[in-house]
């Protein structure tokens, strides 16, 4: 077992965690004030220093997408903090929110001095009930202590911080959606670029991050860039354009284990040692079938493929689109693969805004095929049919909106070349996992 400490959910455990005066007590909003007397830029650069990537699932390299603003903007300039953790398996930003709000509130805070905005919005998952009072609770709080308002503790900074509920779809979490949402709109993506960035809130220049994004600007103004950097994975000699993955992550380990949960350690654990050393294993001793390394867009690794780094790099080298939301779901021997695809497909068939048309059809045609396999009713040739579909030669990835399309198609095309044996005997035999509820007027 690792020897780290953890940081970003050291006070979870706390008596009253998530109340100011508790928060002020650890130290709570000295690393605000220690900003405020930086400028803007030394805090941007102190971030972009620390190689901080952004923890929702991209990875893109915060510092640098905050230098992606118009240098002499008059303003206004916005912070938009999404959570709208919406990706299956996901719920680190939900325990930080529930338990230690004003961590997160701290590295809006500071996020906000740092890109010039006077003004943050934090969009919060509509289902997040207690994150959504402990919040407001916090915001209040913050508020009346002058942390928040105008002229804040007399540095002439001013600082809102408004909350938004969401409207409980997976779209409003895409970028774009968010901001669509946050206007009023229905949450349909728009076609970038521009990037938010340049044109976000409002037609304002706009910088999106998510939540674990802000609990670690917060740590990396209080413990440093070399605290930070001495944590995770440098970047690959051999590749020029990887930016290394450091510091903490919060990983949700969840399914077939015994101990399920949310585990904070450095970046670069192996799925194996996750699984193993923090959950404990499988129950009943079974074995693993497959394991999704995060967030079920990714993919899935193979049981030979469980040593695997969980960095930014690591999933990708073996066939997974990313390391995604760090979501790790573990799939056990006793599990149809074709059942777990076909939830999958299910899933963003439902979740598709079908703008875009690959993707509303592409989506609904994955989800049927898929039944008919596991109905029982499947050909062969349906499996070529499915890769043209997910694969998408001409139609889905790089031809919709937003990468919703992509992380659809992706967990099939790639469990169909991982486990296609098991998609061939339901074919060959027959055989069906339908259960007797599904045949209610499901499909
Ligand atoms: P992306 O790579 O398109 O963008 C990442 C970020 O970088 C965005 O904020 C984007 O605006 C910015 N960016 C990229 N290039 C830029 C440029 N040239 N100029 C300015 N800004 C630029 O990825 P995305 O579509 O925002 O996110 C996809 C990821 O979201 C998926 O990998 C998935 O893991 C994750 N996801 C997370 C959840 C969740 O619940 N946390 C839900 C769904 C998806
Ligand atoms: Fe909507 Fe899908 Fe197009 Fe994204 S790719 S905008 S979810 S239709």
């Amino acid at each position: 077992m690792s020897t780290y400490e953890p940081v970003l959910l050291a006070r979870i455990h706390k008596e009253q965690s998530h109340t100011l005066d508790s928060y002020l007590a650890d130290g709570g909003y000295e690393s605000f004030k220690k900003a405020l007397g930086m400028t803007p830029v030394e805090v941007t650069t102190l971030v972009k220093d620390s190689g901080l990537r952004g923890r929702g699932g991209a990875g893109f390299p915060t510092g640098l997408k905050w230098t992606f603003l118009p240098k002499d903007h008059p303003g206004p300039i916005y912070l938009a903090v999404n959570g709208d953790e919406s990706e299956p398996g996901t719920f680190n930003n939900r325990i930080l929110l529930e338990k230690d709000p004003h961590q997160i509130l701290e590295g809006i805070a500071i996020s906000c001095y740092a890109i010039r905005s006077n003004t943050a919005y934090l969009y919060l998952r509509y289902e997040y009930g207690a994150a959504w009072r402990a919040l407001q609770q916090a915001v209040a709080e913050c508020y009346e202590k002058g942390i928040f308002g105008k002229n804040v503790f007399g540095s002439g900074f001013d600082l809102d911080v408004r909350l938004h509920r969401g409207a409980a779809a997976y779209i409003c979490g895409e970028e774009t959606g968010l901001i669509e949402s946050l206007e009023g709109k229905r949450a349909w993506p728009r076609i970038k670029p521009p990037f938010p960035a340049i044109e976000g809130l409002f037609r304002k220049p706009t910088i999106v991050n998510n939540i674990e994004t802000m609990a670690c600007v917060t740590q990396i103004l209080k413990r440093g860039v070399e605290w930070f950097k001495s944590i995770g994975v440098p970047p690959d000699p051999n590749n020029p354009r990887d930016a290394g993955s450091y510091g903490p992550k919060l990983y949700c380990l969840s399914g077939h284990v015994n101990k399920p949960g949310c585990y904070e350690v450095p970046l670069g654990i192996t799925a194996r040692q996750l699984i193993e050393e923090y959950g404990g294993g499988v129950p009943g001793g079974r074995g693993i079938k497959a394991v999704v390394p995060g967030g079920i867009s990714m993919g899935f690794l193979a049981p030979s493929e469980l040593d695997t780094p969980l960095d930014f790099n690591g999933p990708g080298k073996v066939g997974c689109l990313g390391l995604g939301t760090a979501a790790v779901v573990v799939i056990d021997d006793q599990t149809s693969m074709v059942d777990v695809v076909y939830n999958t497909a299910r899933f963003f068939a439902h979740e598709s805004c079908g703008q875009c048309t690959p993707c509303r059809e592409g989506t609904n045609w994955m989800q049927r095929i898929l039944h008919r396999i596991r109905s029982g009713q499947g050909r062969m040739e349906d499996l070529d049919l499915l890769l043209e579909v997910s694969n998408g030669i001409g139609m889905m990835p790089g031809t919709t909106i937003c990468g919703l399309a992509d992380g659809a198609g992706w967990p099939v095309k790639n469990a169909i070349r991982k486990f296609r044996s098991e998609f061939e005997d339901y074919i060959q035999s027959g055989r069906s996992t339908i259960k007797p509820c599904e045949l209610i007027g499901a499909h």
